[in-house]
């Protein structure tokens, strides 16, 4: 085990770290707006991160779409993949190497291992936990592959991702500012992929990196993402590294409290601008 971390920030620096996979949401103005005001508040930088890890539904269009919404709405960020800043790249398909470097890591520790199960064989286990209903989840069996079972994977160049490992037994608490403290059984947390087979890292990898080297110490961001946090916590220990503080804001909801959908109301910052809100009045109303 390392040292404890030293407490080091000093500066608050929050980000917005949006997922170029589709129209501005007004969910991704909300917690821009909030991160903004924070860092402003305390003298503090706002950065702006891009995290386009998933190769399939990314796209050029839809990275510049979120910019061209947020700065329309006057959110502007200190730092960012526009405008630069001293943590660059601030786009995640350009820091592909940094993960790399990490999750070597992790499995030279064994706080990560390397998963050899097929598709078919994931499938069949995902089937047979629906059958005796509990929780999906991997069942560690690369965690306990022989040395010998090892080297055949490795001579024979099968694919394979990387997994954290997490712990069966015990809990994760983890700090929210806005929630208190929150138990998390560890048995109920999956062993999650950090690199999938074509090397490149998950949203999990390559975003507690990313807010550890940019420096962020304020993570605030859509409740959705607590189910994230204990394996991000385990993360942080695994690798020495103390965990910004945490904040999961509640989502934006219809008056009747159902989520916010494209289904039932518009959703995209685009269609406010096109019937001619102002910005600050959407601003204001967020
Ligand atoms: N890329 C994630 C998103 O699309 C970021 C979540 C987070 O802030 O950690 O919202």
């Amino acid at each position: 085990m390392r040292a404890p971390p030293r407490a080091r920030r000093l500066t608050v620096r929050t980000r917005i770290a949006p997922s170029p996979t589709g129209d501005p949401h007004v969910g991704t103005a909300f917690v821009a707006l909030i991160n903004y005001c924070y860092a402003k508040q305390n003298g503090g930088r706002f950065v702006l991160r891009i995290e386009d890890t998933d190769r399939v539904r990314s796209t050029p269009a839809s990275e510049a779409a979120i910019l061209g919404a947020l700065h329309w709405l006057g959110l502007q960020w200190d730092e960012g993949p526009d405008v630069g800043g001293p943590h660059g790249p601030y786009r995640q398909s350009e820091r592909l190497p940094l993960y790399a470097k990490y999750a070597a890591e992790l499995l030279a520790a064994r706080h990560a291992f390397k998963c050899y199960c097929t598709p078919e064989r994931l499938e069949e286990l995902r089937r047979e936990q629906q059958r005796r209903k509990v929780p999906p989840g991997y069942d560690g069996r690369c965690l306990n592959l022989t040395p010998g079972e090892l080297a055949e994977f490795e001579a024979a160049g099968t694919t394979f991702v990387i997994r954290m490992v997490v712990p069966r037994d015990g809990t994760i608490v983890v700090d929210d500012l806005l929630r208190g403290p929150i138990v998390f059984e560890c048995a109920k947390i999956d062993m999650q992929v950090l690199v999938k087979s074509d090397g490149w890292p998950t949203y999990h990898l390559a975003n507690v990196v990313d807010d550890h080297l940019m420096e962020i110490s304020h993570v605030m961001r859509g409740e959705e993402w607590l189910s994230s946090a204990p394996k991000h916590a385990l993360l942080y220990r695994y690798f020495g590294w103390e965990m910004p503080k945490l904040a999961h804001t509640p989502l934006l909801r219809n008056a009747d409290k159902s989520k916010l959908s494209k289904r039932k109301n518009p959703t995209g910052i685009e269609f406010y601008r096109r019937m001619g809100y102002l910005p600050e009045a959407l601003v204001n109303f967020l």
